[in-house]
């Protein structure tokens, strides 16, 4: 479906950006007025396979986006949320950039979904598990 918004088959009248590698659009289902996501041109499915420059086009946008949210609809900030591959809970598999648009004293509780990461693991275990991403 979005690569039919990229390609013009599908209509998408709620485009907000474009560049010329990348197109951003609101959320059919927002979280929060203005909600919007940013895509690839490209399709990608996820962060497993956008290429750099693609993946670079998507995160200027997402701050040209992000800031024309904050002068059009007076919001003071935005979370970004990507859901990347199966694991992740992704459910449109062509790789978005959710920004949404966040005002201080909204009632959204991101906070809630945050907090819900694990307890500390022993700096041990901490040292062992980066030490195992850091080696190629
Ligand atoms: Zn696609």
């Amino acid at each position: 479906m979005f690569c039919g918004m990229v390609s013009g088959s599908v209509p998408s009248p709620h485009w907000i950006a474009r560049s010329d590698r990348a197109f951003a659009f609101l959320d059919i289902r927002p979280i929060r007025v203005g909600h919007a996501l940013v895509i690839p041109r490209h399709h990608a499915t996820d962060l497993s396979d956008v290429t750099p420059d693609d993946w670079i086009a998507v995160s200027r946008l997402v701050r040209d986006v992000a800031a024309r949210l904050r002068r059009k609809l007076g919001t003071d900030g935005e979370n970004l949320m990507v859901a990347s591959g199966p694991g992740s809970e992704q459910s449109v598999f062509h790789l978005h950039v959710h920004v949404i648009p966040r005002k201080r004293d909204d009632d959204l509780r991101w906070n809630d979904w945050w907090q819900t990461k694990t307890s500390s693991p022993a700096a041990s275990e901490l040292a062992a598990l980066a030490r195992k991403v850091r080696e190629d």
